[in-house]
């Protein structure tokens, strides 16, 4: 007989205890943190290491030969490494490390766009992007005469892949799509994107912040030029990130930010640039930030992608199940394949007074627009409420979650 490979299977209470944040009330209720796509909890280990960094290794990055700046500079590089090896880049020097997704897409826009794009030229990207993933598109559209175009998507709030492809015309320079959305956790194909973008040469920018909490990423599978993701919701410290970039892109790349740390040599007739990714690092790094990144990574590799997968599908599918119960609530995004993310309004009542009041409750859910006014248009709402789950919630928190929401119910309506 084959022996059996046994799922791994996610031991949720004892992954809780691993955050010390997840044990607090608020309002004299047990806590119920159901805002992960904001921003996720840290586990001790991530504190601990960035508590550890100021502690004993505090010095500045690639200046100091004396011990302290030896180690600093170890632990930064050390997170580049590991985060290559997270996200299966070729090289930990295709590894760009800055404070976040937005700073990952701005450098891609001023960096790689600006430089290319003249009039009549377009950047295609969708109707359910981040303003991350739209503005800085705008400012260089503006700059340089080009246009920024959406590619819609449908009531599921799935992209209409076909579309999208229909509108890879010649006057597209770059197509910006999001990995995960941050409203209604829909996954976009992005394999098949790339394969479309590929066959007509056009590059692609994923923005990556809300797939790695959820899942396995390997960015040379997924075929795509650049990657951007963000620390905050990974486990790791706030100002931390990185943009992932194809070799060849990095190396046509004019710098962003000028400073230390980026060059060769500087003289007054004429400064050389470090080779990438330091030719875009200008300046001092969140060091200890990074330190706290890199045990961010090592703890998703503990806890293995397919068991916290698993898990958050199981708890996707009870919220769901649960909140099918309430009258009167409509769940935007229903998605065939999607991660724990479920935008919803309760019809009646306003999307801020549920958020108050279930905060009252012990529940933090975000209310508002998301930072995706296109999407909120394309519903015809002005805001929505968003529990957003990660894999220490549980099926217990849910409950309190559902009862939660029909106690404030009976309030508002
Ligand atoms: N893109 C998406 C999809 C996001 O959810 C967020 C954070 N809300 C961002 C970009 C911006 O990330 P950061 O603020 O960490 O740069």
């Amino acid at each position: 007989m084959n022996a059996q490979v046994q799922p791994q299977v996610l031991d949720v209470e004892r992954v809780r205890a691993d955050f010390p944040l997840l044990k607090r009330s608020v309002h004299g209720k047990p806590l119920v943190y159901f805002d992960n796509a904001n921003t996720s909890q840290k586990p001790s280990s991530v504190i601990e290491a960035v508590d550890r960094h100021y502690r004993e290794h505090n010095a500045n990055v690639a200046r100091a030969v004396h011990l302290l700046g030896e180690e600093a500079t170890a632990a930064y590089e050390g997170a580049r490494s590991d985060l290559a090896r997270f996200i299966n880049a070729g090289s930990a020097n295709d590894v760009v490390l800055t404070s976040g997704t937005t700073q990952s897409i701005n450098l891609v826009a001023y960096s790689y766009a600006l430089p290319r794009l003249k009039e009549g030229d377009s950047i295609l990207t969708t109707v359910m992007e981040h303003h991350a993933n739209i503005v800085p598109w705008q400012i260089v559209a503006a700059r340089s005469g080009a246009t920024v175009k959406a590619a819609p998507i449908d009531e599921r709030g799935e992209l209409i892949v076909e579309q999208f492809v229909a509108m890879l015309t010649p006057d597209v320079k770059l197509a910006c799509v999001t990995h995960v959305s941050n409203v209604l956790g829909t996954v976009n194909p992005v394999r098949e994107i790339a394969r479309e973008c590929r066959k007509r040469g056009i590059p692609l920018l994923v923005d990556g912040s809300q797939a790695v909490p959820h899942r396995a990423v390997d960015v040379q599978a997924l075929g795509c030029d650049f990657y951007a993701v963000t620390g905050h919701k990974m486990l790791g410290p706030t100002g931390t990130g990185a943009l992932w970039a194809r070799r060849e892109h990095l190396q046509t790349m004019p710098p962003f930010f000028g400073g230390g740390e980026m060059i060769r040599e500087v003289r007054f007739d004429g400064t050389t640039f470090a080779e990438p990714p330091h030719k875009f690092e200008a300046g001092t790094p969140n060091i200890a930030g990074f330190a706290g990144l890199t045990e961010a990574i090592r703890y998703y590799g503990r806890l293995g992608a397919d068991a916290m997968h698993a898990w958050e599908q199981e708890l996707l599918a009870y919220a769901n199940e649960h909140l099918a119960e309430i009258p009167g609530l409509r769940i935007f995004g229903q998605a065939k394949e999607k991660e724990p993310v479920i935008s919803f309004l309760l019809e009646g009542a306003q999307a801020t007074d549920l958020a108050t009041l279930l905060d009252l409750e012990g529940v933090a859910v975000r209310s508002g627009h998301h930072c995706a006014h296109p999407l909120m248009q394309f519903f015809g709402v002005p805001a929505t409420l968003r529990a957003s789950l990660a894999f220490y919630n549980t099926k217990a928190e849910v409950d309190a979650f559902i009862a939660a929401l029909l106690k404030v119910r009976k309030l508002l309506l």
